[in-house]
């Protein structure tokens, strides 16, 4: 079989490869919202025809470009059942901020949503000759490991994974017996800190913040962890103020709207209807006016009313980041320099921050251990800033026959 990497291949973003077995399978088909320009990536080609096509969960970098396979084709793609729902939000949100910078139109983004075909975890359907069984990867609601068999060889994409329990998801569980894996290694070189560790010190935090006044602001990507900290806060504390604004709000019912997918579906309800979802100014002047956790889009602060609230919050408030900031982005541009762009200029911001992991990654003890269960004859190295490294090292120090692609090669496997 042929593997054509179309993107994320020597980087995190644009998620696209491209199966040949006696159908050609598209797996992934994201984009990348900032390279180094700080502008958007798309993968290698944008005019493929694959028969098929599977998307491992709805997070762009994944999905952004399933829209593009529209143009011409009309083919079946498959997900979990959450992420059409999923999708269709993030979509007409990238569709509002790029416009004609996407390589698809309205129609198209239409014509994709009726094309979904959703798939039960551990069931498994056809695609010509290859089945395709989906497993819960415990990343973000609908989140998926993807198992194909063709001709007994059994080929697992592992999208992006944890296996760690969080308050959302139980963890993903190992695949035996695989032929060839196809894993991603965003914390490869990196191990998490103990979850409950950082849970109790982001809970400190919160206290000592409120105890003098303050607003703890998460930014918070609307996808996964807005929901998190809204059960996390609630979790150990029942009565302190809790506002939540953005996106996160509409992916948030999306999330209770499928409760089989997550771990525990009536401890978020309860924690979301005892949360104040901000609907309009005088909920985000109530925000400020008393000390609370405001927990908002954008993650990585490019944009979202976090903006609004890191002007609008006394002196004694607090910042907290909870995930990756991407180069370029006001949360990188924050952390490092102390100031964010707004209009091309530079505004100092004066409230001090924190970086505390929540990741939705499994660091490197569970990739390890995940290889190790599925005892590969190959693997394929991808999603991670050091492809290469790794992948020597999982040669050279584990004994496996693994590879880096780059963008735009094909690869046996
Ligand atoms: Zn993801
Ligand atoms: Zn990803």
């Amino acid at each position: 079989m042929e593997l054509e990497c179309l993107g994320a291949s020597g980087e995190v973003g644009r998620s696209a490869f491209l199966l040949k077995t006696d159908k050609k399978i598209m797996l992934d088909y994201g984009i990348k919202l900032f390279d180094e320009s700080g502008t958007a990536k798309f993968p290698e080609q944008t005019n493929v025809n694959p028969d098929f096509a599977v998307l491992s969960h709805a997070h762009l970098d994944h999905s952004g470009c399933i829209p593009a396979l529209y143009t011409s084709g009309k083919i079946k793609w498959y997900g979990a059942l959450p992420t059409k729902d999923i999708v269709e939000v993030l979509w007409k949100d990238s569709m509002k901020i790029m416009g004609d910078g996407l390589p698809y139109r309205l129609g198209h983004f239409r014509k994709a949503l009726d094309y979904f075909t959703p798939l039960e975890y551990k069931k498994t359907t056809t695609m010509g000759e290859t089945d395709l069984t989906l497993y819960d990867a415990g990343h973000i609601s609908g989140s998926a490991l993807v198992e194909l068999e063709y001709k007994n060889k059994k080929i697992v994409y592992t999208g992006d994974f944890k296996c760690e329990e969080t308050h959302m998801h139980q963890g993903a569980k190992y695949i035996e017996d695989v032929d060839t894996l196809i894993i991603e290694s965003t914390y490869a070189n990196r191990e998490h800190p103990k979850r409950k560790e950082v849970e109790q010190k982001v809970m400190e935090q919160i206290y000592e913040t409120i105890d003098k006044g303050g607003n703890m602001l998460f930014p918070s990507f609307a996808l996964g962890r807005t929901q998190e900290l809204i059960a996390l806060v609630r979790h150990y504390d029942k009565d302190i103020p809790v506002y939540v604004d953005g996106m996160g709000r509409e992916i948030t019912n999306i999330y209770l709207k499928h409760p089989r997918f997550i771990k525990n579906a009536n401890k978020l309800r309860d924690a979301v209807n005892s949360v104040r979802m901000v609907e309009g100014i005088p909920d985000k002047k109530d925000a400020t006016r008393e000390p609370s956790v405001i927990i908002s889009t954008a993650g990585m602060m490019n944009g979202g009313p976090i903006l609004n609230y890191l002007f609008h919050s006394n002196q004694n408030s607090k910042l907290i980041f909870t995930g990756y900031c991407v180069e370029e982005t006001n949360g990188w541009y924050l952390q490092n320099k102390g100031f964010i762009m707004k209009d091309e200029e530079e505004l100092h911001v004066d409230l001090p921050f924190e970086y505390m992991d929540l990741s939705a990654h499994a660091g490197r003890t569970d990739i390890l251990n995940f290889i190790k269960h599925a005892n590969p004859q190959k693997i394929v190295v991808v999603h991670g800033d050091n492809t290469q490294g790794f992948a020597d090292e999982l040669n050279e120090s584990f004994g496996y026959d693994a590879v880096a692609p780059k963008a735009g090669e094909k690869i046996q496997v």
